[in-house]
């Protein structure tokens, strides 16, 4: 088994990996920049190593500062955890020649999933459904673009190959828009991505966002831990995420499953993974691939008993998955809330310090998250400060063991947006289940006006 992981990685994700090597009885390193100085999980952690000063250029993203983190404290392998270098083929290929063991895929395999065209393809040709489009990356003459539009349909939606974060996305309703909107796309990609290349796909008008969790090892066995729905969005961001998906057809979500795991194997994938989909008239379409560990990973871990990153760890040790698809059963049903240290109804990030601060309990309730009383909320970085999680026999025990879970939850000093998912959890939308990921903004427009 490995000895001694390095979390490169800060925040709530930096905890739950550090959680999930304790268990295993793995030393951890936590890297940090000078404003996580204090972090809680640092000093929890067997070492410590300042990689850098608070922007994360200069730390979390800094590779030869965290190469050399893990030179000084002698650890076996990296776990890059999500954002940062997590998606980043170059890291994960210098970490393998520095001799650690990169707990994730190949580099080739992010490599090739971190380009979306090239993961189309690649995901076409292992037989999973994409939505309709540009045959790979759109030509630079203006009269194939428009052709290319019109046999789609509009609305169509322009996309960085290189994209991510919902950024470098445009959606193009006529003709007339077309060849402006793909300039612009395009100078985004660049400037964004470093990568002009853009594709097209079909702007689905009421889809929801549905993915696969995949787990596989490198001897060539793969399954799928089933769905999560993560519709509920705001600017291309998820919000609030459930698992199962409301209303899915079992048969169904058995029948995407296990091409998602057919997939992993043909391309020879390793670690954990997600398989994201549009979902529209009963139809799945693959939009992307993400090659790590994701933020919702819990209401999966809730629902089938797996835990996630313990399985990442022994896949990069090299062992062999430890279930076979006939042994993963869904059971019940969770939702997790992202806490967000920001205004509920402007989403401006607010920074500073917790002067109150109480976490809910009880069955069914599980806290992910690194902050505490007194905690600074750092204006570097990401502004999630944790995640709230429900389980339930049902969807309707999990939405009310959250309800009460968000009364009891007090964060003070920093504006959350826990008055945002008190809401939802009231919403007539969200209790009937299965709105599409256009949902949010539509109601936050409506509660503008009102
Ligand atoms: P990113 O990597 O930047 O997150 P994705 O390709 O995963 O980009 O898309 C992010 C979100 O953008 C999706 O969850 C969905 O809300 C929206 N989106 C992407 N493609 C389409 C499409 N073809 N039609 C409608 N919405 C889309």
């Amino acid at each position: 088994m490995i000895d001694k992981v390095l979390i490169a990685n800060r925040g709530e994700i930096a905890l739950r990996i550090q959680r999930a090597c304790r268990e295993l009885g793995i030393k951890t390193v936590a890297v940090h920049s000078e404003a996580d100085a204090e972090a809680k999980y640092v000093r929890l952690a067997d070492e410590s190593v300042c990689i850098g000063p608070a922007s994360s250029t200069l730390s979390y993203l800094n590779i030869p500062a965290v190469i050399s983190a893990a030179e000084v404290t002698d650890s076996t392998a990296i776990h890059p955890g999500y954002g940062f270098l997590s998606e980043n083929a170059d890291f994960a290929e210098r970490v393998q020649n520095s001799g650690f063991i990169f707990i994730g895929p190949r580099p080739e395999t992010i490599r090739l999933m971190g380009d979306k065209v090239c993961a189309k393809d690649a995901m076409k040709a292992s037989g999973v459904p994409c939505v309709p489009g540009s045959d790979g990356a759109l030509p630079d003459d203006d009269d194939e673009i428009m052709r290319i539009a019109k046999q789609t349909g509009y609305p169509v939606i322009l996309k960085a190959a290189g994209g991510g974060g919902g950024r470098g996305m445009r959606v193009v309703h006529t003709e007339a828009a077309l060849l402006n909107a793909v300039s612009m796309t395009r100078q985004e990609a660049q400037s964004f991505f470093g990568n002009p290349m853009i594709y097209m796909e079909k702007f689905l008008q009421h889809p929801r966002h549905i993915e696969i969790q995949v787990l596989a090892d490198e001897h060539g066995n793969a399954i799928y831990l089933g769905e999560r729905d993560c519709s509920m969005q705001r600017r291309h961001q998820k919000v609030l995420e459930e698992a199962p998906a409301p209303g899915l057809d079992p048969k169904l979500r058995d029948k995407i499953g296990e091409r998602c795991a057919e997939a992993c194997r043909k391309i020879g994938y390793r670690g954990a993974g997600t398989f994201e989909f549009l979902y529209e008239d009963g139809e799945f379409f693959f939009i992307e691939m993400n090659t790590r560990v994701q933020v919702e990973h819990p209401v999966t871990e809730l629902i089938t008993g797996v835990d996630i990153v313990q399985e990442q760890l022994r896949i990069a040790a090299g062992e062999k998955l430890r279930y076979k698809q006939k042994e993963i059963h869904f059971r019940g049903h969770a939702i997790e809330c992202r806490v967000n240290a920001e205004d509920p109804y402007t989403f401006v990030p607010s920074p500073g310090r917790i002067t109150q601060y109480h976490v809910p309990g009880g069955p069914g309730i599980r806290v992910d998250s690194h902050v505490y009383h007194n905690y600074f909320v750092p204006p570097h970085y990401d502004s999630m400060i944790g995640k709230l999680i429900a389980y339930g026999d049902t969807r309707e025990q999990a939405i009310a063991r959250m309800r009460t879970a968000l009364s009891e939850m007090v964060v003070d000093g920093v504006k959350t947006n826990l008055p945002l998912h008190r809401d939802l959890m009231h919403d007539a939308a969200f209790l009937q289940g299965g709105f599409s990921i256009h949902y949010l903004e539509q109601m936050l427009a409506d509660r503008k006006k009102a």
